[in-house]
């Protein structure tokens, strides 16, 4: 990056130089997306809290709304009145820290987030997939793994100077695109390959938040929405495990959350690929409001969730980003500008693709280019 690139880049990250791109906000709303907060006492890295507190203050200085996810949904379904330039938060999973590190911090401020929760995860029936496979990678003291997947044999070496963290997100990869049946498999046979034994509960810095934790949440003004049992790619599973995974997540939360929001939130969660119109009409036949995706990241709007009848089930997010400079480019139109200009740019000849986003899900890996900053 050049310096004047880089001077831009900074600049458009300092409040009052964002002001002229408001108004490509118009009739725009961000639902933000975040999962893991930074603990270092648990080992668990992610987003830096104080960066969080700075994306806050930015939009309470600014006066942006920061509504629920419900509002949110409402508002575009024509049941309340439209909200320019708000913004959502979102958090997917139910990770310890999101009760620990990031509730808190909402409170803080007064904000509303909702956290997506992997039931099965809270009840301490299971590990998130990808924590296991991270684990794996990160303790094994093997150097070569020979693992079949799906037919395939799959040797990773581990004495090459690639980093493990790249070789468990590509394995992961992998994962996302077999039969769910067959992805936990050749989870296990990574496992004995690699010579590791998975504790029958998560290590602390991959624990769940317990439902205590839920309750205190919501005590502090969260609320939460069902994110599946075990966080399947649903459309790798039968008709009958994806029903079970809706039903029953649901049914668990409205057991143990006082308040819990009728919004669902895909695993993985890409438009296309990873649920389809057999998820839709469950959660249309449960009587959900809608659901909200990882990808395409993008805005919600009035016209977009009155689209077509399943388009409040594929409602769109946006990822926090990095740190805070790009959350507040995500927010501000600065973004949605560096899109205007990209598709102009497009419709005068194509483009090659470019890899631009951080992995949204706990376990993605995918290409991301609307979420990327301006001038990177
Ligand atoms: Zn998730």
């Amino acid at each position: 990056m050049s310096n004047v690139v880089k001077w831009l880049s900074d600049l458009l990250a300092v409040p009052w130089a964002t002001r002229p791109f408001t108004r490509m906000m118009r009739g725009h709303v961000t639902i933000i997306v975040m999962h893991r907060l930074a603990d270092p006492g648990r080992g668990i890295a992610g987003v830096d809290p104080r960066d969080l507190r700075r994306a806050l203050q930015f939009l309470r200085s600014e006066r942006y709304p920061i509504v629920s996810l419900e509002r949110v949904f409402r508002s575009l379904a024509g049941e309340a009145p439209p909200i320019d330039r708000a913004v959502a938060f979102t958090l997917d999973d139910g990770t310890i820290d999101q009760a620990t590190v990031a509730a808190p911090i909402f409170a803080e401020f007064d904000c509303p987030a909702t956290i997506f929760a992997v039931t099965g995860y809270l009840d301490g029936e299971l590990w998130c997939w990808w924590h296991r496979v991270e684990y794996v990678f990160e303790t094994t003291r093997r150097r070569e793994l020979s693992v079949m997947m799906a037919g395939l044999r799959h040797v990773i070496r581990l004495d090459d100077g690639a980093e493990r963290a790249q070789l468990a997100r590509s394995f992961m990869e992998r994962c996302k695109r077999v039969p769910e049946a067959e992805k936990l498999r050749a989870i296990e046979r990574l496992a004995a390959a690699a010579e590791v034994e998975l504790p029958a509960r998560p290590p602390a810095r991959y624990a769940p938040m317990s439902w205590d934790d839920v309750r205190a949440c919501e005590a502090r003004g969260i609320t939460f929405g069902p994110h599946t049992v075990s966080h399947p790619v649903l459309a790798r599973t039968n008709d009958a495990q994806s029903e079970r995974e809706i039903i029953v997540s649901w049914a668990r939360l409205c057991a143990e959350a006082r308040r819990p929001v009728p919004i669902f939130c895909y695993p993985n969660g890409h438009v296309g690929r990873d649920f389809g119109p057999r998820e839709c009409a469950t959660l249309r036949r449960l009587g959900f409001l809608g659901a909200v995706t990882n990808a395409p990241c993008d805005y919600a709007t009035v016209g977009g969730f009155q689209s077509s009848p399943d388009a409040p089930f594929s409602v769109p997010r946006i990822d926090f980003g990095a740190d805070h400079r790009n959350f507040i480019r995500s927010v501000s139109g600065v973004l949605r500008t560096k899109q205007a200009i990209q598709r102009r740019v497009a419709q005068q000849g194509p483009a090659a693709p470019r890899h631009l986003g951080p992995a949204l899900d706990g376990a993605q890996e995918e290409p991301v280019d609307p979420c990327a900053s301006l001038f990177e």
